[in-house]
């Protein structure tokens, strides 16, 4: 298969600002290529963010936030494991299924690092998918595990935050 429609796996991780926004520009070029691309979040964030209003009115762009219920407000565990488990299975389901160029699996590595999914369960998922298929996973604190076995990863460093200044989230910027 030549590199260019070899799919890869993508790890953008670390503590700066750009994981998801590398993920959606990487999105934005295949969409601009026809190719079709689904973003699936696994962290309910805000409502209205830029990507989503986008994806209202982009043909081509899916988006799914995944997990209702799955924030880091609530309480019990147990819901958000569930949650998780079930986006995660929406996920893999998504991925095998071949139908999009990108998968993106935004802040999956949460969903890792919390136990609520094993490593080895989403390594394996990785690993018997379409050969066309990129996958692009983002969140802080990848695991090794997913770091030794993806083709791209990028660590994301914080050098300076306006957030550290008292800077709100800025809309078109943040979200
Ligand atoms: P973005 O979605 O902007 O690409 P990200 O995916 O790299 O950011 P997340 O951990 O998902 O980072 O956090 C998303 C939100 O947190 C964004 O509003 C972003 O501006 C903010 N943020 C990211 N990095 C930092 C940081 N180092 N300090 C403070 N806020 C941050
Ligand atoms: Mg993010």
């Amino acid at each position: 298969m030549t590199g260019a429609t070899r799919g890869i796996l993508v790890v953008y991780t670390g503590d700066g600002k750009g994981k998801t926004t590398a993920a959606l520009g990487m999105a934005f070029r295949a969409l601009g290529r026809r190719l079709p691309v689904v973003v699936l979040q696994f962290v309910k964030g805000r409502w209205k963010t830029g990507e989503r209003l986008l994806a209202e009115r982009l043909p081509g762009l899916e988006l799914l936030t995944l997990g209702e219920g799955f924030t880091w407000k609530g309480d019990d565990p147990e819901v958000h494991a569930r949650a998780a488990r079930a986006a995660w299975a929406r996920a893999r389901e998504l991925v095998a299924a071949g139908r999009h160029r990108i998968v993106v699996l935004d802040e999956l590595t949460h969903v890792l690092n919390h136990g609520y999914v094993s490593c080895d369960e989403v390594l394996a998922a990785m690993a018997a998918r379409p050969v066309e298929t990129t996958v692009v996973v983002t969140g802080r604190d990848a695991p090794s595990s997913l770091v030794d076995a993806a083709d791209l990863v990028t660590e994301m460093r914080a050098v300076k935050h306006p957030f550290a200044r008292g800077v709100r989230a800025i809309a078109g910027v943040d979200f």
